[in-house]
């Protein structure tokens, strides 16, 4: 028996599928373009394929994300703040005890305070501004002609010596970056402020919510260890990364499937 969870974001399509040990078998990852139930669906059937498994082996599927609705051979949705609590079930996750989670993916950003149960107690979540998600590295990569995987190695190279980025507003960012470069700042100057202030805005959103260690940092975007360690200074304290940070949604799906599978 296999069961999926479907992540579909703003930005990227996670499927996580696992078996009733709630063992992750598989994942994939694709890009969400504009036809979300077409290409879950087409991603689906490929990691059943690529795993040898018959569609039927599957006995539920859940979806949440931004896109959750718009899959309809879905069997249930969860929202994404619930998905996420769930994907602390990670064998890599579980005995962490992890009590603070950091989401941030392309369109919004979250902060989740977990409780001794490993569920939500409350959280705060900014979707109404670019500033302070993947958008914002989306949009300085290509304004810095790189691609979001460089990040990473530029923040590295810049050591401690960080531009300053005032703009609050991702707009008024990409002419800030552009200022910056004809003034011949570096690129690895640049993409450590960025970081700066994307972990700055997380710290003030996380003021409305008891922030505890251990914390987690997810989503797309904690493929990036210069963010990590951006968020660690800011926030003065150890961030933990899982293997795949932009399944722990997905995963949570799936961990969702099984608790509420009834055989017949
Ligand atoms: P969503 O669920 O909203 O689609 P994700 O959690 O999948 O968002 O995160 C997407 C973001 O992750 C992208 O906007 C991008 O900035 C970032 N990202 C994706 N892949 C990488 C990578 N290899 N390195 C660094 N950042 C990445």
């Amino acid at each position: 028996m296999y069961f999926i969870g479907i992540d579909i974001g703003s930005t990227a399509i996670k499927i996580a599928m696992i078996n009733e040990q709630k063992k992750l078998v598989d994942f994939s990852v694709s890009p969400s373009g504009s036809m979300f139930h077409k290409y879950a669906l087409v991603q689906y059937e490929a990691l059943c394929k690529k795993n040898n498994i018959d569609p039927k082996e599957v006995k539920r599927i859940i979806t949440t994300g931004y896109g959750r609705k718009l899959f309809k051979t879905s069997n249930d949705q969860i929202n994404e703040i619930t998905a996420n609590a769930l994907g602390l079930q990670n064998e890599d996750l579980k005995a962490l005890n992890i009590r603070t989670i950091i989401n941030i993916g392309g369109q919004d950003s979250k902060v989740l305070e977990i409780n001794d149960n490993g569920g939500v107690q409350d959280f705060v979540m900014n979707d109404k501004c670019a500033a302070g998600t993947g958008k914002f590295l989306d949009m300085a990569a290509r304004t810095l002609e790189i691609g979001v995987d460089e990040l990473e190695k530029l923040h590295f190279e810049a050591g401690y010596s960080a531009a300053e980025i005032n703009s609050s507003c991702a707009v008024f960012a990409e002419s800030e970056i552009i200022s910056l470069l004809a003034e011949g700042t570096s690129k690895s100057e640049i993409v450590a402020g960025i970081h700066n202030s994307i972990a700055k805005r997380i710290r003030r959103l996380s003021r409305k919510i008891h922030f505890q260690a251990p914390v987690l940092f997810d989503g797309g975007t904690a493929l990036n260890n210069g963010l990590k360690q951006a968020l660690e200074e800011e926030f003065m304290t150890e961030i933990i990364v899982s293997k795949n940070p932009e399944i722990t949604s997905a995963f949570g799906a799936a961990i969702f499937a099984v608790n509420s599978y009834q055989p017949e």
